[in-house]
Formats: structure tokens, C-alpha cells, sequence
């Protein structure tokens, strides 16, 4: 699992305030000290015994749940998800997780209440896109992956490779884990959809995980610019046992139009 950098963890804590995602949630506050009270609402609360500290920006439920926690938590408790999805979904920065300039009064505030407050990442992926689309659509998510991932810059950076503008031409990715979280659900049935065409395209591999986990990823391209192949590069020095250095992207298709129609890809790099 690539890490998630501590200052960015901190950031979200500091920036993301757990008054806000209760407001989301529907929860009314009353102010009682230094604290907020509430009715918790991930139990049936009938007394308020959901108890948030805006100095601290932490919250806890004293009654049947007995936890508490930061943002992190809430959102681990509230979408049922674990720490590195509620991390993703909160630095996404989505609109239903935002600080409010303000606070909002009366109808306002009624209508904040109800919005759905399910948060949903943007989709990485169009619904119908061609597969060659699609392709290029994971080569882009996992090319702003990296970017934001020091781990595969350190790695980039070691093998004297770090370098801007190769970046951008090689569309040099890393493959983090967190594409899943841009698909929907599983058990829905574009979630299914969607994982089934990813699959079929060697994205994901037949256990349903992204066959580049923790992988610099270096997309090959025909001359049309059409992604026609991957290969992946784990940038972990420290791997299990059994687990491969390289990866080729399985079930590739073979390019059907251009210069390589019907021909095996050109030789990798080495990297
Ligand atoms: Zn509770």
C-alpha cells in the first residue's frame, strides 16, 4: 500500500472540520461549554450523546458507540469505509465535504441538512467510453497518481529518472491503489460493469486487484497516441516473497489499426 504522506493526513484534520460533516449528516448542534451536542447518528440516539470539540476538531459518541475520533474517523464510521478510502474521499476535496465559508442560517441551513451525504469521488471513468478511451483514461489517473505520490518520485529520483518534462512526454504513472475508489460500488451494476471491462483490459487481474499495485507504470503508445500496452515497475524495495519486480499488463489487447496493428508492441524500456 503506498503511503499517504503524515503532512496531508494533518492537513485534512486541520482543514476539514468535524462541525461540518455532522451539519452534513443532519446531526443539529447545541453549543454546551467549549463543546457541540448532538444526537448521534450512527446509533439510535435518544439522548445527545454525541459530544464534538471545535478547538480540538474531534468528536465522540458517550453512548452506544463509544468511539470517536477526527474527520478521518467520522467518515470511516459514517461511508463504513476504511482509513485509506475515507482519506481519498476526503482529500478529494468533494463539494458535500467542504468547509462552509459560513455558517448557514435558517432554510439554508434545512436544505444543507437534507442534501445527500453520501460523498462519491469524481469518476475516473466514463460509463460508455471506447476501451482504447478507457485506457488512456487510467494512463491519466495514474499519471496524476504519481505526481502526487513521493514514494514513486523517490523511486523516479533514485534511478536518476525525475525528471518534469519526461513525466509529461512518457505519461509515467503509479499505480496507488485508490482507483477502485473512482469505480462504482461493486455491487452495482456499472461497478460490475466497469470491473469487468478493466479486467478484461489486464487493469484489474483475475482476483479483482489492480495488477500495477504499488507499480511505477509505463503506458506504451501507438503512433495514433492510443495506449496499447502497460508495463509496471514496483517501487518498493521491500517485497513479499513471490512477488514480482515486474508486471506486464495480462489480456492486452493487440493494436488493431496503425503501425503495429496485429504485432506485438515495441520492447520496454528498461526502467
Ligand atoms: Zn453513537
Amino acid at each position: 500500500m503506498a503511503r499517504i504522506p503524515e503532512e496531508e493526513i494533518e492537513r485534512l484534520k486541520r482543514e476539514i472540520s468535524v462541525e461540518r460533516l455532522a451539519l452534513a449528516k443532519g446531526v443539529k448542534l447545541k453549543k454546551h461549554g467549549e463543546n457541540l451536542l448532538g444526537l448521534c447518528p450512527f446509533h439510535d440516539d435518544r439522548e445527545p450523546s454525541l459530544v464534538i470539540t471545535p478547538s480540538k476538531n474531534l468528536w465522540h459518541c458517550l453512548g452506544a458507540c463509544q468511539t470517536g475520533g477526527t474527520v478521518i474517523d467520522w467518515v470511516m464510521r459514517a461511508e463504513g469505509v476504511r482509513f485509506r478510502h475515507a482519506f481519498e474521499l476526503l482529500r478529494a476535496d468533494i463539494p458535500s465535504l467542504e468547509a462552509f465559508p459560513e455558517k448557514p442560517r435558517g432554510r439554508q441551513k434545512e436544505k444543507v441538512a437534507k442534501q445527500s451525504t453520501t460523498p462519491k469521488l469524481p469518476a475516473v471513468i466514463e460509463q460508455r467510453a471506447a476501451d482504447d478511451v478507457l485506457l488512456r483514461q487510467v494512463t491519466d489517473y495514474y499519471h496524476a497518481a504519481l505526481k502526487q505520490s513521493p514514494e514513486a518520485l523517490a523511486y523516479l529520483q533514485k534511478r536518476g529518472l525525475n525528471n518534469a518534462e519526461m513525466l509529461e512526454r512518457f505519461r509515467l504513472g503509479y499505480a496507488n491503489r485508490t482507483l477502485c475508489y473512482r469505480l462504482p460500488q461493486k455491487n452495482r451494476v456499472s461497478g460490475a460493469d466497469q470491473r469487468g471491462r478493466l479486467q478484461a483490459l489486464g487493469i484489474y487481474g483475475a482476483k479483482g486487484h489492480e495488477h500495477f499495485n504499488g507499480s511505477l507504470v509505463i503506458p506504451v503508445f501507438d503512433g495514433e497516441h492510443r495506449v496499447t500496452e502497460m508495463y509496471g515497475r514496483k517501487v518498493n524495495d521491500h517485497l513479499r516473497a513471490g512477488c514480482a519486480w515486474q508486471a506486464q499488463q495480462k489480456g492486452r489487447r493487440r493494436p488493431t489499426r496503425g503501425p503495429n496493428a496485429g504485432n506485438p508492441t515495441p520492447k520496454r524500456q528498461e526502467l
